[in-house]
């Protein structure tokens, strides 16, 4: 369909909360990191509902958590949108946390324009940038919300779309559910670039 005509540099950010911040409850977060990106000159291409998820761990105790996948246009090189994702993560109240902890805001660069970084190491604080997101293959709260806006998109390393991974392995959707739309100036899709 339409997402055909985006410009080949794609670059795809998920966005997720679980404990209330600076800015407010999980899904008013998410809201307001819309805002603070676009100020920060990384316009956003296109947004997916807002999913709640329950996190799987060991540890029943956990809030759920609330994700969302965005398209995003921007001029920056990797390392600076990282660092420009950490710092507006700092300003909703996120802190030193343990991993898979909960947190305010958690913004990870799924994917960028296809490049290939350090694959498939997994993540570690301080360590070098890891892409695509090296996780996002087992996450349907990456893989469903990024399915809404990119049916079709096949990242890098993986080949297949995130649809076709959600038709091979149905469970990934458990526990996934549909939670919010984004108020209305968030809700443009890929037909609106
Ligand atoms: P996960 O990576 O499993 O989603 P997490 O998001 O909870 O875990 P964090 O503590 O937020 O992990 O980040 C760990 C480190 O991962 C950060 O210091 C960051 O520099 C690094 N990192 C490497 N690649 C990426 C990426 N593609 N997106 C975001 N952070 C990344
Ligand atoms: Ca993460
Ligand atoms: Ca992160």
């Amino acid at each position: 369909g339409t997402w055909k005509m985006l410009p080949l540099k794609h670059i795809f950010v998920s966005l997720g909360a679980n404990t209330s911040g600076c800015w407010g409850a999980p899904y008013d977060t998410l809201c307001r990191s819309l805002h603070e990106l676009e100020r920060c000159e990384i316009n956003i291409v296109c947004c997916s509902s807002v999913y709640r998820t329950n996190p799987h761990t060991a540890a029943g105790m956990m809030p759920p958590f609330y994700n969302a996948v965005i398209g995003i246009r921007s001029h920056y090189a990797i390392g600076s949108l990282l660092r420009v994702l950490k710092y507006i993560e700092r300003r909703a109240g996120r802190r030193l946390s343990a991993r898979w902890s909960r947190r305010p805001l958690d913004l990870d660069i799924v994917d960028f324009g296809g490049r290939v970084l350090n694959w498939p190491s997994l993540t570690r604080r301080g360590g070098p940038i890891v892409l695509p997101h090296p996780l996002m293959q087992d996450r349907g709260f990456v893989l469903v919300p990024l399915a809404e806006i990119a049916p079709q998109w096949r990242p890098p390393v993986l080949g297949v779309s995130a649809e076709s991974l959600l038709k091979a392995t149905p469970g990934l959707r458990r526990g996934v559910v549909l939670a919010n739309k984004l108020p209305q100036d968030w809700l443009r899709t890929a037909e609106g670039c």
